[in-house]
């Protein structure tokens, strides 16, 4: 059953897992654009804004948690599907602004799901933004520094800055951007190892010979 083609912008730090959810949304009609990291992300949004993102949690660079969370809030009719390898079920994890999860590995046909009701026809739930969503910053686990040295997407003006944590987890905190004076709430998570990218590639590939059969 065709259904209306849509931008869907992939965002994953794994350049085979990038390629190879490009092509199953290719052949599934969509027009793909791929990102290797949050900031990728959103200059691709700036350029052209997706329907649907699938993205990652545990990227260098602007994570996946920061990435949502800043979409969420200047973007929030764009569907949103959270992946990864670190948190298992299928719920939204805790602190994650996301509308739907997809645990990496587990079956691509749950995913496919997610992707057709987010896509169909039904009209999109109108959201109501807190105006304290944090922007998540991810730390390695076992990560042992007092302090860390972040870098921070304005939720207002959209540029960035650096900004020093005190080690305290799981508590929202503010630090005032730099350009524009706003407070931006952040909370620091732990993120785990990743895992299963390998299996979860041969999936991919699996499923993308089948799509193309
Ligand atoms: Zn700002």
């Amino acid at each position: 059953m065709p259904i209306a083609k849509k931008r869907v912008l992939i965002v994953d730090d794994e350049p085979a897992t990038r390629l190879l959810l490009g092509q199953i949304f290719s052949g599934m009609g969509h027009d793909v654009a791929v990102a290797e990291d949050g900031f990728t992300a959103l200059e691709a949004i700036r350029q052209a804004e997706p329907d649907l993102i699938l993205s990652d949690l545990n990227m260098p660079g602007m994570s996946g948690f920061e990435l949502l969370s800043v979409v969420r809030r200047r973007l929030p009719s764009i569907y949103v599907i959270a992946s990864s390898g670190a948190y298992t079920g299928d719920s939204v994890p805790e602190g994650i602004s996301a509308d739907a999860f997809y645990e990496k590995a587990t079956t691509l046909k749950a995913l496919f799901e997610i992707v057709k009701g987010a896509l169909g026809t039904e009209a999109r739930k109108t959201r109501r933004i807190g105006s304290e969503v944090p922007v998540w910053l991810t730390m390695e686990e076992g990560h042992s520094a007092d302090k860390e040295y972040f870098v921070i997407s304005c939720t207002e003006c959209l540029r960035t800055f650096s900004h020093v944590h005190e080690k305290v987890f799981g508590v929202v905190h503010h630090a005032d951007c730099v350009h524009c004076k706003s407070p931006t709430p952040y909370a620091v998570v732990r993120l785990l190892a990743k895992v299963n990218e390998q299996a979860y590639q041969m999936e991919l590939d699996t499923a993308g010979r089948s799509l193309r059969a």
